[in-house]
């Protein structure tokens, strides 16, 4: 990691006690250009905005999707103050964002709470693979 890397990378963690103090949940992300420039800045607004998904890192990665070409978004990276979750991560890589930097990793994370964070819902299926795959078949070619 560059020392630029690493001032963005405070910056990110900067944003997540921000975002404590102000009463929100203490995640903070930025997307910056290949140059460094910071284009866009989120915190957790899940309380807030009684809104599950309200994590930086899909903020980010919507805006990112909405807002810039795929060459573009492909020279941006996301610096955030803890490893994005499997939600944000799937987003993020819909997105087609360069690369994702991280201060917190989901394994230390998980242990700052307790339990551990969010039990898996099970999953059932393939149940009706045969009907199901008629309405998407052809949409893609
Ligand atoms: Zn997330």
């Amino acid at each position: 990691m560059t020392p630029d890397e690493e001032r963005l990378l405070r910056r990110a963690v900067e944003l997540a006690r921000r975002a404590r103090e102000d009463g929100h949940a203490p995640y903070g992300s930025l997307l910056a250009s290949a140059d460094g420039t910071v284009l866009v800045e989120a915190h957790n607004t899940v309380r807030a905005d009684r809104d599950i998904s309200a994590h930086p890192e899909l903020k980010l990665a919507r805006w990112a999707a909405r807002e810039l070409d795929p060459a573009a978004a492909a020279a941006t990276t996301m610096f955030t103050s803890c490893q994005p979750c499997p939600m944000c991560t799937g987003a993020i890589d819909r997105s087609g964002l360069g690369r994702v930097v991280y201060a917190l990793s989901a394994e230390q994370h998980a242990a700052l709470q307790p339990g551990g964070g969010f039990p898996r819902v099970p999953q059932e299926g393939p149940a009706l693979p045969e009907e199901a795959r008629v309405p998407v078949d052809g949409y893609y070619t």
